[in-house]
């Protein structure tokens, strides 16, 4: 079968680079399915999981917001901050969304920063949930 190259880069750090068989995540529009030689696109990402299809696993990598380029043999996302479920600490997650929480239950300071942050934080811990222990 072919594949194409996935490479996710933060401004930090490249997270991943591999030859891979599909990508699926949620693009501006909805949940996209890439497949070797798809169309060309560009799209904003949300905050969401970019999940990974390589020689029959499957693996699930959290994604902070940031934009996705589709080529025919390669896909690039530019994540504000990415993370594998081997990188992703389930504590500071935890913290994260219960002081989001209380910000945003006490109509505390900015709450749209708030969301984004409960956002971050779960969608961290969905993540490493549906990830396979190591
Ligand atoms: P926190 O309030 O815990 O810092 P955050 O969502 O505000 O969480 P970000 O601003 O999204 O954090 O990320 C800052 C840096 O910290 C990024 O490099 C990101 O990958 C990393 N990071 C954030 N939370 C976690 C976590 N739970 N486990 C591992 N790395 C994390």
């Amino acid at each position: 079968m072919s594949k194409m190259q996935l490479d996710i880069v933060t401004p930090e750090k490249i997270v991943y680079s591999e030859q891979v068989d599909m990508v699926i995540t949620r693009a501006a529009n909805g949940d996209i399915g890439i497949l070797p030689h798809h169309a060309p696109l560009v799209s904003p990402l949300q905050i969401t999981s970019v999940r990974v299809q390589k020689d029959g696993q499957e693996e699930q990598i959290a994604i902070s917001g940031g934009f996705i380029e589709v080529r025919p043999d390669k896909v690039t996302i530019l994540a504000q901050g990415a993370e594998l479920p081997g990188e992703i600490d389930v504590e500071r997650a935890e913290k994260a969304k219960e002081r989001a929480e209380e910000r945003i239950a006490r109509s505390e300071g900015d709450i749209a920063r708030a969301e984004r942050a409960l956002k971050r934080a779960i969608n961290r811990l969905e993540v490493v949930k549906k990830s396979p222990k190591r």
